[in-house]
């Protein structure tokens, strides 16, 4: 209590003999002002202490309206805060120590006390109210804190639990209190709770000890301790406080992150692809297996070691590292892993920038994919295609020499055997005249399939150059050429405006006629041919189609009647060879189109075909 500090004093007394004797006493006060009031029975007094609150309260026990120790608990009941001094009669000294008992700070004899007394009883009624709530409020806090804490003697006796404890562990304070705290110990920990006061015995602090305790329930529980020595006023080491925090929450994150991180690094471990972080120093911080097996490093030799030391080109592989830098990612990029031993493993880089929680770049995530199987397929894939050109042109040579210089004996068999029919019909009997007739005939059928199998040999090789071509004016030209046929079978022609083309004029031509004679010849012989012809422009290419009324054809067909004398009828039904649609198929190739057919049996046929808008595209096809 500050020296003169004022003093607000209720004082229940009814005699008015008493109240002046303790005023006066009062007033020899050294140590404080003070400031009295004076109630004469209880209900005045009480009525006052709930508007108003007075630093000590002096109460005698026999008032008008109340008697002995009663008097002391209603008053007690009203005010907590102000310390009670009881004042006595000589007789009543029982009920003075009764009411301090409970709760009073001290109690005074009227007639023994003396100013001197009085002044150290209020001063140190004050004193101790104030430190009792203090102590009130520590020993809340204890109450209520989550954490278990307890007081135990040296021998392990539990003297305090709080309710953090009986939570935490399941016992009440009352079934633990004076057992040992061994109780808590599991099978495995045995003995560890006396090591531990041992050690604290011995001068030492254990902050955060993790380890595992046992419930009531025998349930394991995980708990951080913290032990420290609890000593007297004078400074003796008396027993031992432990706080132990219920860490299971902790310990399962904890758990599952590990289980996370075990996870993922499986998952890193198990990639086939060599995966490595990189600081922004351009040194390794981590890497899996397979990078390892690619580089011929131990994972200890390669981190903190510069990445761009493992490339056979390490400014290119220090040029993707920075572009990555700048772009936060890179896709693709083709680079070569050198390993310890020699060998070169070509790999496509894929990188992105990796962030820490603050989002700050801190590295650079590379994954890189071993393309040797891939290099080598495109490797043999080359030579196959080289090999395929080769044997193509051989073939196409082969097919072109063959038709050529098979035309030569040819024309002398068709010449001769004309001749005999000129000579000689009608002048052997009617058996010569028909074998004369077959002869004829096959010599003439197999000129035009040698003649169609060289044109055929020769649209590759031997076409002309592709140049802007008007489709349009190419149909006048065919339709002119057809003009007999067309008359002939009464056919008609429509088309819509068709379009200028890249493409090699005379094989067009060509092309245009195969389709139209075919559409009139295959014509249903009740209906007279009409063919309508158009061209629409798509994404890259033209689309042409050649439509007709004809007799259509049946799917399973619509492959077959490309390929070469392959025919659908007899030539007694339908003349022609079988070569005019290959042809046509090959000149589309040629010129980087493609060509296909929709039909139904009975329901005329719609030839399709393109030509490449892009002139790039028209790469000559052999
Ligand atoms: P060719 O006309 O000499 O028989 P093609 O190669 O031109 O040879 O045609 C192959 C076969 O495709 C023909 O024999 C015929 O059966 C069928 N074909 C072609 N064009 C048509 C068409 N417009 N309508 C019906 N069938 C057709």
């Amino acid at each position: 209590m500050d020296n003169l500090e004022t003093v607000e004093i209720l004082l229940f007394e009814d005699n008015p003999g008493d109240t002046g004797l303790i005023e006066f006493m009062l007033e020899e006060s050294t140590d404080f002002f003070y400031e009295l009031k004076n109630v004469e029975t209880l209900n005045e007094g009480l009525k006052l202490l709930k508007y108003h609150s007075f630093d000590v309260i002096l109460l005698d026990l026999g008032l008008p309206d109340s008697d002995g120790i009663e008097t002391f608990i209603e008053v007690n009941r009203k005010c907590h805060e102000a310390p009670i001094i009881i004042l006595t009669g000589l007789t009543d000294e029982k009920t003075g120590i009764n009411a301090v008992k409970r709760g009073a700070q001290d109690y005074l004899v009227k007639g023994q006390v003396e100013s001197k007394l009085l002044e150290r009883s209020i001063k140190y009624s004050i004193e101790r109210k104030k430190a009792e709530e203090k102590i009130q409020i520590f020993a809340n806090i204890v109450e209520s804190s989550d954490d278990a804490i307890i007081t135990k003697s040296f021998d392990g006796t539990i003297m305090s639990w709080n309710n953090g404890a009986e939570r935490i562990y399941g016992y009440s304070a009352d079934e633990i209190t004076g057992k040992s705290i061994s109780i808590l110990e599991s099978d495995i920990f045995k003995g560890e709770t006396k090591r531990l006061i041992e050690k604290i015995k011995e001068g030492e602090r254990i902050r955060h000890y993790e380890t595992l305790r046992l419930r009531k329930d025998n349930s394991l529980i995980n708990v951080s301790i913290t032990l420290s020595p609890v000593f007297d006023t004078s400074g003796e080491l008396v027993a031992i406080s432990t706080i132990a925090r219920d860490i299971t929450e902790r310990k399962r994150a904890e758990e599952e992150l590990k289980l996370a991180n075990m996870y993922n690094r499986s998952l890193i471990e198990a990639s086939l692809d060599p995966l490595v972080t990189i600081g922004p120093d351009g040194k390794i911080n981590d890497v899996n297996y397979s990078t390892e097996s690619i580089t011929g490093h131990t994972r200890d030799e390669l981190i903190g070691t510069d990445f761009s030391d493992y490339f056979t080109e390490p400014e290119k592989a220090r040029e993707v590292y920075q572009q990555v830098f700048q772009d936060e990612k890179v896709f693709n990029y083709a680079l070569e892993i050198k390993h310890r031993k020699g060998y070169v493993t070509p790999v496509l880089y894929n990188a992105s920038v990796y962030r820490d929680e603050s989002e700050e770049v801190i590295g650079v995530f590379a994954a890189a994919r071993d393309i040797t199987e891939r290099k080598q397929a495109e490797e043999k894939l080359k030579e196959i295609i080289e090999e395929l050109e080769r044997s193509n042109y051989e073939l196409q040579q082969f097919a072109y020499i063959t038709s050529h210089d098979l035309q030569e004996p040819l024309r002398t068999i068709a010449s001769y055997t004309q001749l005999i029919e000129r000579r000689y019909r009608n002048k052997l009997d009617d058996d010569a005249d028909e074998f004369i007739d077959f002869i004829v005939e096959a010599a003439v059928r197999m000129k035009n399939m040698i003649q169609g199998l060289l044109y055929y040999s020769r649209v590759g090789t031997k076409g002309g150059e592709l140049k802007s071509t008007n489709t349009e004016e190419l149909l006048g030209i065919v339709l002119y050429n057809l003009n007999a046929a067309i008359k002939e079978n009464n056919v008609t022609v429509t088309h819509d405006k068709l379009p200028v083309v890249v493409a090699d004029e005379s094989q067009l031509i060509q092309l245009f006629q195969n389709l139209i004679s075919n559409a009139i010849k295959f014509k249903k012989d009740d209906e007279c041919p009409i063919i309508h012809i158009s061209a629409y422009k798509g994404k890259n290419e033209y689309i042409f189609s050649v439509a007709d009324n004809g007799i259509g054809i049946e799917p399973q067909y619509f492959n077959r009647i490309f390929e070469v004398f392959k025919r659908l009828h007899t030539s007694v039904e339908y003349e022609g060879t079988g070569i005019g649609l290959s042809i046509s198929k090959r000149i589309i190739e040629r010129h980087g189109g493609k060509m296909w057919v929709e039909s139904e049996s009975g329901n005329g046929s719609t030839f399709y075909f393109t030509i490449p808008l892009n002139q790039l595209d028209l790469k000559l096809k052999t």
